[in-house]
């Protein structure tokens, strides 16, 4: 039996319909049965005021505790707000690695013209397999192809595939295979 992977839009202002993401991540992951679900209300209490961020652990929390009323085996969740860690600027995303749960923020994705959602789409695929394979216990990747290379810039994010390499790749199904 496959796990479920749940995809949630985290707040109400939905800038990506999720559906879109479904074949991309399935393609990526072909062991997890992709589902995608109605957004759950804006986190408030993971919004730092004065950064006009939020704090991306805070909503790992959150996503936690909706796992048993999805059931699901592992989350996504979606964002459309800046997210930070405290010492770092800002996130394109955080994992619980190994976990059940993770997060993206679409913020820094966007495109400048609206003819590129071509763009948009891939960036907010790269950052969602990126963090997705870190939910399985993958770590970073010196290869800056691969899409387990640490983005620090958006740059970065365009520059690599949404692909594994060929090492990445043959390491998450090991460790799929000894979760199972
Ligand atoms: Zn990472
Ligand atoms: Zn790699």
């Amino acid at each position: 039996m496959s796990e479920v992977l749940g995809l949630i839009q985290v707040g109400a202002k939905t800038d990506c319909p999720l559906d879109a993401f479904m074949d991309p991540i399935s393609a990526r992951f072909p062991w997890f049965n992709v589902q995608v679900f109605t957004p759950f209300p804006d986190p408030r209490e993971a919004l730092d005021s004065r950064r006009n961020q939020y704090h991306s652990t805070r909503i790992l929390t959150m996503l936690e505790a909706q796992i048993p009323r999805l059931h699901v085996d592992r989350l996504l969740g979606i964002a459309p707000f800046d997210l930070y860690v405290p010492g770092m600027n800002f996130v394109f995303g955080e994992a619980r690695s190994p976990g059940r749960v993770g997060v993206i923020s679409t913020c820094r994705l966007k495109t400048q013209s609206p003819n590129e959602s071509e763009l948009f789409h891939n960036r907010v695929v790269k950052e969602a397999v990126h963090e997705i394979a870190h939910m399985t216990g993958l770590k970073h990747c010196s290869d800056k192809t691969c899409v387990m290379y640490f983005s620090e810039r958006l740059a970065d994010t365009d520059h690599k595939k949404s692909e594994f390499c060929e090492r990445c790749h043959s390491k998450i199904r090991e460790m799929l295979r000894i979760e199972q």
